[in-house]
This record gives structure tokens, C-alpha cells and sequence, in this order.
């Protein structure tokens, strides 16, 4: 491994492999199922874990351990694993970490699969969750048992931009000895460390801001040597490995993560300080609006605001799904952080299943929508929303 330089810019393009005897520039790939070994007693020390040797791509590959190098140096963590999905990660670290009649404390603006995995998965191991609300950070204590383990948030949320306060969340982890995780997708390494708050792990799931340009899914947990060690244990038995060729894909878009996260911020800025202007706009919620509720902690945790904007449009329902369909450059998809514009009206699709009731409890009304802001010109982005207001 070369030197570790100091800088997250410096990081992100000089975290790099050893050069092969062939003197390249840049990081080849490594395409290759095993490695092999001198003799039986290093296959034998390999084994056991003795030295660094690569043994099968399921457990380690020189691409995954690049990006993996590359995000624990960003996050300023001590180790991490590489995943084949941002869900490959959320469940592979409770399933390492969290054993039958386990309890969980969990933010309830999570990401829908992670919730799924609350209320339908982990109910069959025994492993229950109790929910606090992301402005209900003064009953976290209150939901915390004998038998709890796990703090579980977000921030930024999906899909509503909210912002938990992760210091406050890293005291009461500490003051109970519960490990504390944070999801950290919305911001990117470059925009925010929960470590530094007293997150024991963080996930990220690397298809959104960390590829940037939608083609690849992958996902990684970085945190805490003794807490990873027991991840890679599980993750090297169980296959949810992330494949050398997403590995190269990743690593390579992670050189560029800090100049296109200032970009995409710079455009939600403005095309937040757009909407606030707009009639038929209610509200709208970017980190680092004033306007924002939790400002104060946005800019106390995070570098910037991030690429994602919400707002209400006038009119519920009807009036999200009318904007919808007058969308002309931007793109109607479930993805976010990509290098285009992508626009979504959650109460008529990602969440039209649950009731009212249950939506208005995760923070979203039937005028919610979101807007990933890509890297196209802030004008014409800003020009297709103003044409589809109407
Ligand atoms: C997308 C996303 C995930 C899941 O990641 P995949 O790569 O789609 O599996 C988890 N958490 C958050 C906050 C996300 O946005």
C-alpha cells in the first residue's frame, strides 16, 4: 500500500494498489475467481489469517480491497468490506452483529428495504426494532431495553431531507455501550463522517453518490476493527461479496466523488432557492436552507448540503402526479445521486402501498416531492421544473 496521504481529495486518487511489475498508472483489474500460494505452510498461514495474502475473491480481491482502503481512509474508520448492494451491507452487518432476541432502535424514515427488513425479516430470528421519529430524538433513551444492541439512523433521510443529530445519537450510544450505525448514502464520505459523531459503523450504499453515473451497485461498511472483523467472518462464509469489475468501477468514480458532490450541491442550492420562490411551492427542504428545521445541526455535521431537495407541491396528490407527467429533461426513476436530474412523487408510487396515516408518520405528504440533482446545467434544470409547475 503506498503512503497514506491527509487530505479526503488526496485520498480518493492516491489510495491506491501497489504497481504490478508493469509500471501502470492506473489501478488494472482483477479478474481472477483465487490467488495462489509458494508452498502448503503460507496456504496454511493464509488461512489462518496470518498475513494479507488474497485466497478466493469471495473473502478478498485487490479491487475491493483499493475501494475498501480508499472509503475507511474517507470516513476515517478502521477497516471495512465491500458488498455487491447497499442491501447486501445493511443486512449482512445485522446478520453478523445481532444474534435470536437481540433488540434494535431505529430512526422510522429509513430506506424502504431496510425497513422491510424490520418488519418482515428479523421478526423471523427473533430480532424486534422499536422506532423513534426524526424529531423525537429526546425519546431515544426511553426505547432502549436490556436486550437492545443496535442504534440504527439516517440523515439526510429519504425521502423527506431531514437531519438527525448524530452527536446526540453517538452520546447516548456510548452512555448505554450500543453500537451505533448511520446509513451515510444521502451525504457521501465527502459531505459528512459519523465516526467523528460516534457512529461505531457506517454504511453506504456506493450505487448512488459514489458511482454517480448510475451503472453499478455496490455497498460497503466501514467502522470499528472488532465489529468489521465479525462482518468479514460472516460475509466471507455467506457470498454477499461485491465483484472486482463493480469494485474498479467504484474506485474509480470515488476520484472524482469531491468535485461532482460540490457540483451537485451547488445546483440544489439554487434550484432549492428556486422552489422557495415558486407559488405553487409550500415548502421546500435542503439542509442548507435556512428554512430548514434542523440547519443549525445540518451545518454543524455536514460540509454541505447534499444533492437531494424536497418540496410540497400545491394541490396533493393529483397536482404531484400531474408534474410528473409534464417532466420533460429530468428523469421519472427510483435512483438517486446520479449525474442526471431524477424526479419522484413518492405518495403515488415508491409509497402509494401504505395508508395515509402511515405515510404522514414517515414525513411524507401527498405533495412530497424529490428531486436528485444531477449535473446538468442548473438553468435547464431549473427550466423543466418551472415549465412543470406550470
Ligand atoms: C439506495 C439506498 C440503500 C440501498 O442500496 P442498494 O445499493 O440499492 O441496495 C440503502 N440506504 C439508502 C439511504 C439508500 O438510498
Amino acid at each position: 500500500m503506498t503512503k497514506t496521504p491527509k487530505r479526503f481529495e488526496t485520498h480518493a486518487i492516491r489510495q491506491q494498489l501497489d504497481r504490478t511489475p508493469y509500471g501502470e498508472h492506473s489501478t488494472p483489474l482483477f479478474l481472477t475467481s483465487s490467488f495462489v500460494f509458494d508452498d502448503a505452510e503460507h496456504m496454511r498461514a493464509s488461512f489462518a489469517e496470518e498475513n494479507d495474502q488474497n485466497i478466493y475473491s469471495r473473502f478478498s480481491n485487490p479491487n475491493t480491497t483499493e475501494l475498501v482502503d480508499k472509503v475507511v481512509a474517507m470516513e476515517g474508520a478502521e477497516a471495512g468490506y465491500a458488498f455487491a448492494s447497499g442491501m447486501a451491507a445493511v443486512f449482512s452487518t445485522f446478520a453478523a452483529l445481532l444474534d435470536s432476541g437481540d433488540h434494535i432502535v431505529s430512526c422510522q424514515s429509513v430506506f424502504g428495504s431496510t425497513h422491510s427488513l424490520f418488519t418482515k425479516f428479523l421478526p423471523k430470528w427473533n430480532i424486534e426494532t422499536s422506532y423513534f421519529k426524526v424529531n423525537q430524538l429526546d425519546i431515544v433513551e426511553s426505547l432502549i431495553q436490556p436486550n437492545t444492541k443496535v442504534i440504527y439512523a439516517e440523515s439526510p433521510t429519504n425521502p423527506a431531507v431531514d437531519i438527525l443529530d448524530l452527536e446526540a445519537l453517538g452520546n447516548i450510544a456510548k452512555k448505554h455501550n450500543l453500537i451505533l450505525i448511520i446509513d451515510n448514502c444521502f451525504a457521501s464520505p465527502y459531505l459528512q463522517n459519523p465516526i467523528k459523531f460516534g457512529a461505531d459503523l457506517v454504511i453506504h450504499s456506493a450505487t448512488k453518490l459514489m458511482d454517480g453515473q448510475g451503472r453499478v451497485l455496490g455497498g460497503i461498511t466501514v467502522g470499528n476493527a472488532e465489529l468489521m472483523h465479525q462482518i468479514y467472518l460472516f460475509s466471507r462464509n455467506t457470498g454477499p461479496a461485491l465483484s472486482p469489475f463493480n469494485a474498479w468501477i467504484l474506485s474509480k468514480s470515488l476520484e472524482t466523488l469531491g468535485v461532482r458532490v460540490d457540483r451537485h450541491c451547488k445546483n440544489a442550492l439554487k434550484v432549492a432557492k428556486f422552489l422557495e420562490k415558486h407559488p405553487k411551492v409550500n415548502v421546500v427542504k435542503y439542509p442548507f436552507l435556512k428554512s430548514h428545521p434542523q440547519y443549525a445541526v445540518a451545518k454543524k455535521q455536514m460540509r454541505k448540503g447534499g444533492n437531494v431537495v424536497s418540496f410540497e407541491i400545491v394541490g396533493g396528490i393529483e397536482a404531484g402526479r400531474a408534474f410528473l407527467n409534464s417532466i420533460k429533461l429530468c428523469s421519472l426513476s427510483a435512483n438517486l445521486g446520479d449525474s442526471r436530474t431524477i424526479v419522484t412523487h413518492p405518495s403515488s408510487t415508491t409509497h402509494s402501498k401504505l395508508s395515509e396515516n402511515d405515510r404522514l408518520e414517515a414525513s411524507i405528504t401527498n405533495g412530497l416531492i424529490r428531486v436528485s440533482v444531477g449535473l446538468e446545467h442548473h438553468k435547464d434544470i431549473i427550466n423543466d421544473l418551472n415549465q412543470a409547475l406550470g
